[in-house]
């Protein structure tokens, strides 16, 4: 008996069914492997954050947070690179992200300081926020740098913490060299600080003044006379960095950080990294 070729060849008819299986399988397989790398690269703290959290716990890890919601530093970056290259010579183990959904009580335990590195706008969830919150007031460290002053203006708590909101920034010049004068050289952030130094920044105004509230100190302030702005600045006594104790935790705030330079000077570098220190108890 003759067996037939035609059983076993496709027919050219049958090709679009052939090709349309081949196309589906192969995005099927592409549509896995992509949902497998979104897991693993956006730090979705299902999948990984317990890994994360025992990690931290055996380093006293510290936390670069860098969430942005409008303006975005350029400054951001090298920051990071700065602080972790920095953090890593002293033997603190860094962690960093910008996912908010790692605010959460169970991600944020092991650390000892939380930095938030320029984050602006409205970053957090109420749920994030608690947990942000239940973490200071359970003993955590806090640093925030420049814009940290520039977010979530309409949490309360946050504005309590820091002590006040951003109001503006110098303009005409936006970025003028100013003198910084060092209010004390007995705290970690200023050790070892000259009495009066000078940077060139974005220097800040705020809504209010610190200075005089109760469990804050002020650090650094600014000589309004040694530069000029368009804009008022704060009526001849200008805090620019400053800490907040809380009954257990720590807050240190400074407005330095417009600028990558900020995070190759060396007089800078040694006050955000003396407020590390202090924040985390490190
Ligand atoms: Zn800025």
């Amino acid at each position: 008996m003759k067996i037939s070729h035609t059983n076993i060849q496709l027919r050219p008819s049958e090709w679009p069914v052939y090709i349309l299986i081949a196309v589906f399988l192969t995005a099927a397989l592409v549509l896995i492997f992509t949902i497998k790398n979104l897991a693993l690269f956006s730090g979705n703290p299902v999948s990984s954050a317990n890994a994360e959290s025992a990690f931290a716990a055996n380093h006293g890890g510290v936390l670069i947070f860098s969430k942005t919601d409008g303006f975005r530093h350029h400054s951001i970056e090298p920051g990071i690179a700065a602080l972790t290259k920095e953090c890593a010579n002293k033997g603190w183990e860094v962690h960093v992200t910008e996912n908010a959904a790692f605010i959460n009580p169970k991600y944020l335990v092991p650390f000892k300081v939380v930095i938030f590195l320029s984050t602006t706008g409205e970053i957090f969830d109420d749920k994030q926020k608690a947990a942000f919150q239940n973490y200071m007031e359970n003993g955590g460290g806090y640093v925030g740098i420049h814009s940290a002053s520039d977010t979530e203006h309409g949490w309360e708590w946050y504005g309590n913490l820091l002590g006040t909101f951003f109001r503006d920034h110098t303009f005409l010049p936006h970025m003028p060299e100013a003198e910084l004068v060092t209010e004390t050289a007995l705290h970690p952030a200023t050790h070892g600080l000259p009495k009066n130094w000078h940077k060139e920044d974005e220097w800040y105004n705020f809504q209010q003044n610190v200075r005089g509230k109760p469990g804050f100190e002020v650090l650094l302030s600014l000589n309004e006379q040694s530069y000029s702005s368009v804009w008022r600045k704060m009526n001849g006594d200008h805090p620019i960095s400053w800490t907040h104790e809380l009954p257990r935790g720590r807050m240190f705030y400074t407005a330095l950080g417009h600028n990558a330079q900020t995070f190759s000077d060396p007089n800078a570098m040694r006050h955000i990294m003396g407020g590390i220190q202090w924040a985390g108890r490190l």
